[in-house]
């Protein structure tokens, strides 16, 4: 390693040879430097304030100087200074270059790689089933109307002919908004546990003909199991005009069972009770599973419980007192309504044997309808 020889002979031709042993000398260390902890250690030993090779060129060469030779070897140390600075300075420029464009390499992206595929989402079973329900009505010349969650007493149950002490008020079966206490029945908020107060809201808004297809969510003071949810959807219909019939309520939703189950399904109506609807019927369909027969492969259909029917709705004749609150004349206008259990039709659709799999978002469950 080069040391700072001292001198004895001031000549220009010993000056010149000294000087260039040592340019030599820092040329062949500058270059071996390649990474920043190197480059530190040459400017300390170089260009050290208290004992760098610079510094002590001061010393050994330029005080020892006798006095005729000491401007000549005084413009020698600065000129031998001034390239050690800047080599100093371009060597630093040269590692840093070197190591960003090595970083560079490295992150380089290779574009003729194939893409990132990401998977397509696919539609919830529950939205797709909901989707096909309401497009079979639309098809039929039904538009859609929606209705807010948190309703009124009003809305939910006095409108649709409730009785005041009828059991659905009950907070066993409806989920009411805390402390109310203070208002008036009717105005009480509560979750609605059907789609059916937007039949009101919608002939409120408007007179006959009216045909229309709530799809929605509502909600029940249930405990969840295997066949219950708190929240779960419906999709309730409504169609007021003038000379609608129960032939009419039977033609519409036989053809609505056909293009949601296939058209070899039969349909059979048998009575039941809804407070908003006089007379009222569930609709059962043929079990598509085995066709009515309620045997499957040699033993009994268990999706029918082997009867061969199969209920998925209720319906009616939207009784008189409703028309009533909504201000339609009851002498001019009939109509019928029904509702059905979106996570009802899809379990018996998709053969789901819990509803809870519908909400838990287990994409391995959701997977299977894409
Ligand atoms: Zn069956």
């Amino acid at each position: 390693m080069y040391t700072v020889p001292k001198l004895d002979d001031y000549s220009p031709a010993a000056l010149n040879r000294a000087a260039r042993e040592l340019k030599s000398a820092f040329e062949s260390e500058a270059a071996a430097t390649s990474a920043e902890t190197e480059w530190k250690s040459l400017r300390d030993r170089w260009m050290g304030r208290k004992n760098g090779i610079l510094t002590q060129l001061n010393d050994l060469w330029l005080k020892s100087a006798p006095g005729p030779a000491k401007r000549e070897v005084g413009q020698r140390v600065n000129e031998l200074k001034k390239i050690v600075e800047e080599q100093i300075d371009a060597t630093l420029s040269r590692i840093s270059s070197a190591s960003s464009s090595s970083r560079l390499a490295q992150a380089r992206v290779d574009i003729t790689l194939p893409g990132t595929r990401r998977k397509l989402g696919v539609e919830h079973p529950l939205i797709r089933t909901m989707k096909e329900i309401v497009g079979v009505f639309k098809a039929m010349g039904y538009s859609v109307a929606e209705g807010p969650e948190v309703e009124t007493d009003y809305y939910n149950f006095e409108a649709l002919n409730f009785p005041p002490n009828h059991p659905a008020r009950d907070t066993q079966d409806t989920l009411i908004i805390a402390g109310q206490q203070g208002r008036p029945l009717r105005e009480r908020l509560l979750m609605r546990t059907h789609t059916s107060p937007v039949q009101i809201r919608v002939m409120e808004k408007q007179p006959p003909p009216v045909r229309v297809v709530v799809p929605g969510k509502v909600h029940r003071a249930d405990t969840a199991d295997a066949t219950h949810s708190p929240i779960f959807h419906q999709v309730e219909g409504l169609a007021v005009d003038t000379n609608i019939t129960f032939c009419d309520l039977k033609g519409t939703l036989d053809q609505a069972a056909k293009a949601m189950f296939g058209s070899s399904v039969r349909t059979r109506f048998y009575p039941s009770f809804f407070p908003f609807t006089e007379p009222s019927a569930d609709m059962q369909i043929s079990c598509f599973k085995c066709d009515g027969s309620g045997r499957l492969d040699g033993g009994r259909c268990g999706l029918c419980k082997a009867s061969g029917w199969i209920e998925i709705l209720g319906s009616g004749m939207v009784d008189p007192n409703v028309y009533g609150f909504v201000n339609y004349d009851a002498k001019k206008y009939s109509g019928f309504a029904f509702g059905m259990g979106v996570e009802r039709i899809a379990i018996l659709k998709y053969g789901v044997d819990d509803i809870q799999l519908f909400y838990q978002g287990d994409v391995r469950f959701l997977e299977q309808f894409a």
